[in-house]
């Protein structure tokens, strides 16, 4: 039996099967929460040069 990796409750693999490998919605939002602050964190003071976009061969595809 698989666990939800968020609040331990055993999951079915029926009964949950919309939020595996959570147990509910609400698993899923906590879980995906706390990813987005772990890696995602905004850089405040980040000046580093960004990839120049070539409008010309962007529009020619
Ligand atoms: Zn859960």
């Amino acid at each position: 039996m698989k666990k939800c990796p968020v609040c331990k409750l055993a999951t079915d693999p029926v009964a949950h099967r919309e939020w595996l490998p959570f147990c509910s919605d609400r698993c899923r939002l906590i879980d995906l929460g706390a990813w987005l602050n772990e890696h995602h964190r905004i850089p405040s003071d980040e000046d580093g040069p960004h990839p120049a976009k070539n409008e010309d061969d962007y529009t020619t595809h």
